[in-house]
C-alpha cells in the first residue's frame, strides 16, 4: 500500500467515526440508545477491525443463553466483555449492542469497528444482543419490541433489507448453535 492509499484509508474511517458519531445523537432522540463504550472492559493488546460504514449490510441476533433473572445491570454485561477477552481471547465485548431484560438498550461498539461474534461474517454485520436465554424462557413483549426498535433503526441506518437481518444461527456454519432461540422467521415479520 502506498502512502496515498493508507491516507485515503485513514480518511475514510475518520470520516465514518465522524458520521456515526451525529447519527447516534439524532437516533438516541427516538430510541434512547445508551453508550457505556467507555464501561467494557477490553483486551490489553488487542483491538476490533476498521471498516468502512458501506461495508455493513447484514446484522446477526444473539441471545446471551444467561436467564433474565440472572440478569444484573451493566456489571452483568461486563461479565460478558471479561468472558470474551478472557475466555475467546477477543478484542472486546462481541457486540455492537444489547437490549436487555430491564429495557435499555447500550451501545457497546462502534459500528465502523466489525465484532467477532459471527465468524466468517464479522466484516459485514452489525451485532446485536438480546439478554436472556430463549432455548428456556420466553422473551417479554417489551424486550421484544425493543429489540424490533433498535433492529428497525439499524437497517435505516445501512440500507439492509429484513432478509439480511439473521439469527446466529441462520448464518453459515453456525446452524449446530443454539442462538438465539428466537423465532427469527416470526421476528423479521415483524420488521
Ligand atoms: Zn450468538
Amino acid at each position: 500500500m502506498d502512502i496515498i492509499t493508507i491516507l485515503k484509508k485513514l480518511a475514510n474511517i475518520f470520516m465514518s467515526r465522524e458520521k456515526e458519531e451525529v447519527e447516534e445523537e439524532t437516533e438516541s432522540n427516538i430510541l434512547e440508545i445508551k453508550d457505556i463504550m467507555d464501561k467494557m472492559p477490553t483486551h490489553s493488546t488487542k483491538e476490533y477491525p476498521e471498516r468502512d460504514l458501506k461495508e455493513i449490510t447484514h446484522i446477526d441476533i444473539h441471545h446471551s443463553a444467561s436467564l433474565t433473572v440472572s440478569y444484573s445491570g451493566i456489571e452483568t454485561i461486563k461479565s460478558f466483555a471479561n468472558h470474551h477477552i478472557n475466555t475467546h481471547n477477543w478484542a472486546g465485548i462481541g457486540y455492537h449492542y444489547i437490549v436487555t431484560p430491564d429495557l435499555e438498550v447500550y451501545k457497546t461498539g462502534f459500528d465502523s469497528q466489525s465484532r467477532w461474534s459471527v465468524g466468517n461474517h464479522n466484516g459485514y454485520t452489525i451485532s446485536t444482543l438480546i439478554v436472556g436465554s430463549f432455548d428456556k424462557e420466553e422473551i417479554s413483549e417489551d424486550q421484544y419490541d425493543l429489540a424490533l426498535q433498535l433492529v428497525r433503526h439499524k437497517m435505516r441506518s445501512y440500507s439492509v433489507p429484513k432478509e439480511n437481518v439473521k439469527g446466529h444461527n441462520e448464518y453459515a456454519g453456525h446452524s449446530s448453535n443454539a442462538c438465539p432461540g428466537i423465532n427469527m422467521e416470526k421476528f423479521r415479520g415483524d420488521l
